[in-house]
């Protein structure tokens, strides 16, 4: 069993008694800057040269410095910049600016994990990372609750990696709902295949491939589009609510024999053989390799892929009848 770490078991008054810098102040960023200050935590926001976010930071009371000042002035150091560029900044703004006994902070573990960041052995290195996206970790902070986090120690130079770890987590209200305990490596590889195979990859393959099923059969797209992919919502939210219980309890009795009978149809002994594949490819380090080569190579096929699929019919089919749904938050309509 997970273990699990509540704010009984984290002293706040470590993260108090040191300085903070957030590097970054996007999604994560912008969440953990503002509830470390509002927990009492001397923090300062590293940012870049003609970083966007900076007005809204120093609007929200924050002190604004370039990564490598906040880095010199900080002893801990949390990384929230999107992932492919981490490595860079550490090198340009951070690397040289780490002093003996110094924390590293990251909210994944990606460039750990696969060496892009090596940091020195007399610094601390830890994961806190909320289980949400920031904008939600720092809604449940302001109203006295918080979202669950994982908490993990890659390297503990001061034999205190973790307590510090629990302290920050207190900080941004992870223990007010639980910390569970995990690795750098177990983080990391099934954050990538989690989103991979199942939450972006395989969900919206399934969705495109169940659209394309009914299409090419002569339904009409509008149809097949109410059928295969907005309807996908009110389920998953009911899984969310109370798991595949929840779900088959609230559909009818016809859909639950359908899901037991033909989801094995769908997601074969093939389809899990594949998944194992796409494991192997995370876990050895050939999904990272590549897709920092695509990343720092002007993200060529990854823009191809995008482009394919915003022309795809279950894309204009969505974007005309979202039209029709008030109710639907749609920023592009
Ligand atoms: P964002 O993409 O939201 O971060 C954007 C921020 O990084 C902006 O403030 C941007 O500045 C800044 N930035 C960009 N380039 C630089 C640079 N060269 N130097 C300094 N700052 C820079 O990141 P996320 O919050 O999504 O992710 C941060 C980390 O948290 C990642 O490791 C991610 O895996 C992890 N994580 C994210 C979650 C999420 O919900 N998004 C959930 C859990 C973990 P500007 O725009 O002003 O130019
Ligand atoms: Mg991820
Ligand atoms: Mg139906």
């Amino acid at each position: 069993m997970a273990e699990l770490f509540y704010d009984a078991d984290a002293d706040l008054s470590i993260i108090q008694g040191r300085k903070v810098a957030v590097i970054g102040y996007g999604s994560q960023g912008h969440a953990h800057a503002l509830s470390l200050r509002d927990s009492g935590v001397d923090v300062r926001v590293g940012l870049h040269e003609g970083s966007k976010s900076k007005a809204k930071a120093e609007e929200q009371g924050l002190r604004v410095v370039t990564p490598a000042e906040a880095a010199a002035e900080a002893d801990v150091i949390m990384i929230l910049i999107p992932d492919p560029i981490q490595a860079q900044v550490y090198e340009e703004s951070i690397k040289d600016n780490l002093k003996d006994g110094d924390a590293l902070f990251f909210a994944h573990g990606f460039n750990v994990r696969f060496g892009f960041i090596k940091p020195p052995a007399n610094v601390d290195v830890a994961l806190v990372a909320p289980k949400g996206p920031g904008h939600l970790v720092r809604r449940q902070y302001e109203e006295g609750r918080g979202v669950p986090a994982i908490a993990a120690v890659e390297q503990d130079a001061t034999g205190n990696a973790f307590a510090l770890a629990l302290s920050y987590a207190k900080a941004i209200g992870g223990t007010r709902a639980g910390v569970i305990k995990t690795t750098f490596t177990e983080e990391t590889e099934t954050d990538l295949f989690g989103e991979q195979a199942v939450l972006c990859g395989g969900a919206s393959a399934l969705v495109k491939a169940g659209f394309e099923t009914l299409v090419e059969a002569g339904y009409q797209p509008e149809i097949a589009y109410f059928e295969c992919l907005h309807e996908l919502k009110l389920i998953v939210d009911l899984m969310y609510e109370g798991g595949l219980e929840k779900m088959r309890w609230s559909v009818s009795e016809t859909a639950e024999w359908g899901d037991y009978i033909t989801g094995p149809r769908i997601i074969t002994d093939a389809t899990k053989a594949e998944m194992k594949k796409v494991l192997t490819d995370i876990q050895d380090g050939t999904f990272a390799k590549n897709w920092m080569d695509e990343y720092h190579g002007g993200l060529k096929k990854y823009n191809e892929y995008k482009t394919q699929d915003e022309q795809h019919l279950l894309e204009t089919t969505g974007k005309e009848l979202r039209k029709l749904m008030s109710w639907v938050n749609d920023e592009e309509a």
